[in-house]
């Protein structure tokens, strides 16, 4: 038996239900060995989540998750072992949570063209971190109001790309994202590959650009990818020469198709992202 690692994760300090310290004793109860928080385009929750790991004996890996654009679609690059004090990421990221600010208001404009008045007031009382809103917020809003049935209905109706709600944003470029996750010392990995709507080419083109940036891995086990996508997406990492990770992506008990640490381990012949950092454990 390997170790459990879980390398994808969300608090309140982005759009997670549970505080940073919460998440940590969750993995530590789903037996994960080793695990990383990565809020969306937020830092916030590291210092408490690190400390919480730290006491219940997991190793903590600090993490982020960076919405960013490539080929007028949104991609999103996990930065792992990063410098949480970076000034250049941290800069960036400040950038970023600036822009999902303004979408945010103008996404209340739009719901109350749409007939929801209050909207943009509402998800911001769902917010944990008062820098850090997204569409998650809003859509936990709609639920808890009424407007819609299922977090999943908010999306289809209003939230999705190109929906009703949907005002698209200008996240940091690709070359930015990855620019700075290695210069604040980490490793880049593209999430959930499966869930992009690329074409083949767009696809390839993706991976090229990310390997010429000096990305060294991508997610090949997640809660989002079906078990075709994990092997697909194996047979990727072996083809490019990147190492593969593994996170669940979690939000929310009871959310998502898995739980912290619940995923199927790596396949033998793809290398752990997290095997520099283990060697010795
Ligand atoms: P944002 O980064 O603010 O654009 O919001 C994207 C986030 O919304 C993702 O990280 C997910 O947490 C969530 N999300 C996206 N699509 C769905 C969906 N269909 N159902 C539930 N949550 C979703
Ligand atoms: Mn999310
Ligand atoms: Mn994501
Ligand atoms: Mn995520």
């Amino acid at each position: 038996m390997g170790l459990n690692v879980d390398l994808h994760s969300h608090s309140t300090q982005s759009d997670g239900v549970l505080a940073p310290a919460e998440v940590a004793r969750r993995a530590h109860e789903q037996g994960v060995d080793c695990w990383a928080l990565t809020d969306h385009d937020s830092l916030r929750g590291l210092d408490e989540a690190a400390d919480a790991a730290r006491a219940l004996g997991m190793i903590f890996v600090p993490g982020v998750e960076i919405s960013a654009s490539f080929c007028g679609q949104t991609v999103h690059v996990v930065g792992l072992n990063i410098d949480p004090n970076h000034e250049g990421l941290r800069s960036g990221l400040a950038r970023i949570r600036n822009s999902r600010f303004e979408r945010a208001r103008e996404m209340g404009v739009r719901l109350a063209q749409c007939g929801v008045e209050g909207a943009f007031e509402g998800a911001l009382r769902q917010v944990g971190n008062p820098d850090l809103i997204g569409r998650l917020h809003f859509a936990r809003h709609l639920v808890a109001h009424g407007h819609c049935k299922t977090l999943q209905q908010a999306f289809d109706r209003y939230l999705a790309d190109g929906k009703r709600a949907f005002v698209p944003i200008d996240w940091a470029a690709l070359d930015e994202a990855v620019g700075w996750i290695l210069a604040a010392g980490g490793k880049a990995v593209v999430a959930h590959p499966g869930r992009y709507r690329y074409t083949p080419l767009q696809q390839r083109a993706l991976f090229d650009r990310f390997r010429e940036l000096g990305g060294q891995a991508i997610e090949v086990m997640t809660g989002s990818h079906t078990a075709p996508q994990c092997s697909h997406f194996a047979q990727v990492a072996l083809e490019y020469g990147f190492q593969a990770s593994r996170g669940s992506d979690f939000h929310a008990p009871g959310a998502g198709r898995v739980d912290l640490g619940e995923l199927p381990s790596l396949p033998e012949s793809l290398v752990p992202v997290w095997r520099d950092w283990l060697e010795d454990v």
